[in-house]
């Protein structure tokens, strides 16, 4: 069997309100348009891996609700395994309101409900079924010690971890650590920054990448939107002239994202990460799988919604770099 990816995370139904602009505390706007969709930041990135060819299983919970439906069917239709989603009875389906102004900028207010009771038993017991050669995938939208359990535990398998700590969450220091790479973008990553104590020289990008690897994780990817990614990863040992020793420099590189008209940006990180994912399952080694994904989130920004702006493996994406 081709090795699997596993998410463990959560699904949401996300309530769309385009917007003028963001209203202000107090005030109560005209919106121009609404929709509902699946979302939540594990079925994303989920949805996205599969889209991109991989062997994707989710494990999540939902609640006895109408919702639960709408949030699994995008990876349901992408063919994603979703034997090992729980239904919680009592608790609503995970629920997103995003609002999205006209220049592509958006607001989040996620409200759980059944995510908050993905238990560890449940993580951990996933994480048992895979083999060594599949890859974890992870969130911060779980319950922490959901997480902590379940990284540790691909940890201890020998698997792979790729985790995403979005939103930030302060996660134990050896479960950071193990994710390989960690992916952030620049605002979580100037909190794991301050998390670990660290004060990179520059405070850029590059900076931070290089730091947080130099704390423990093998490898870090940051996200910088129109900007593209940057990522660090050990230097290549054939680059270390007459050294047998462990390598602990790092190799910094940036990957510029292609110019694109942006209409919304949700789910462009996700887009991101599960194309990642999906790349590393492959073989591809973290500056390929980067350089695509860079251009899969790219691909995203420029369609409305999170899930409907995902592309296919094979589908042109944009790539005239800026
Ligand atoms: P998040 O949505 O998690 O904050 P980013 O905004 O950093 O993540 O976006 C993730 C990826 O999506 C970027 O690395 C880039 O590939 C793509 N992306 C986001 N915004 C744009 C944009 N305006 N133009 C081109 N690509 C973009």
């Amino acid at each position: 069997m081709s090795p699997r990816l596993l998410v463990i995370g959560s699904s949401n139904v996300d309530l769309f309100a385009t917007v003028p602009r963001h209203p202000f505390p107090g005030e109560t706007l005209l919106g121009t348009g609404g929709a509902r969709a699946a979302g939540g930041k594990g079925a994303n990135q989920a949805l996205a891996a599969a889209l991109q060819g991989a062997n994707v299983q989710f494990v999540g919970a939902v609640g006895d609700d109408a919702d639960a439906e709408l949030a699994l069917a995008g990876m349901r239709a992408a063919g994603v395994d979703l034997d090992r989603v729980v239904t919680v009875s009592g608790a609503p389906t995970g629920l997103a309101i995003i609002t999205v102004s006209q220049d592509g900028e958006n607001t989040i207010v996620v409200i759980p409900g059944a995510n908050a009771q993905v238990s560890a038993e449940q993580a951990v017991g996933a994480v048992e079924r895979m083999g060594s050669d599949d890859i974890l995938l992870m969130q911060g939208e779980l319950p922490p010690k959901s997480t902590e359990a379940a990284v540790r535990a691909a940890g201890a398998a020998g698997l792979r971890v790729v985790l995403n700590v979005a939103p930030w969450l302060a996660l134990e220091h050896d479960v950071l650590t193990a994710a390989d790479p960690l992916v952030l973008n620049e605002h979580e990553a100037q909190l794991a920054v301050a998390e670990f104590g660290l004060a990179p020289e520059d405070g850029g990008p590059m900076a931070m990448a290089r730091a947080l690897r130099m704390a423990g994780a093998p490898s870090v990817v940051i996200t910088l939107g129109a900007e593209g990614a940057v990522v660090a990863s050990a230097e290549p040992a054939s680059q270390v002239s007459g050294s047998r020793a462990p390598v602990s420099g790092s190799r910094v590189t940036r990957l510029p994202s292609p110019r694109v008209t942006a209409v919304d940006s949700t789910g462009a990180g996700d887009a991101f990460t599960g194309a990642l994912a999906a790349r590393l399952l492959e073989g591809d080694d973290l500056q390929d799988a980067a350089a695509h994904a860079v251009r899969v989130g790219a691909y995203a920004v420029q369609r409305r919604g999170a899930q409907p702006s995902y592309p296919r493996a094979g589908q042109e994406l944009p790539g005239t770099f800026a």
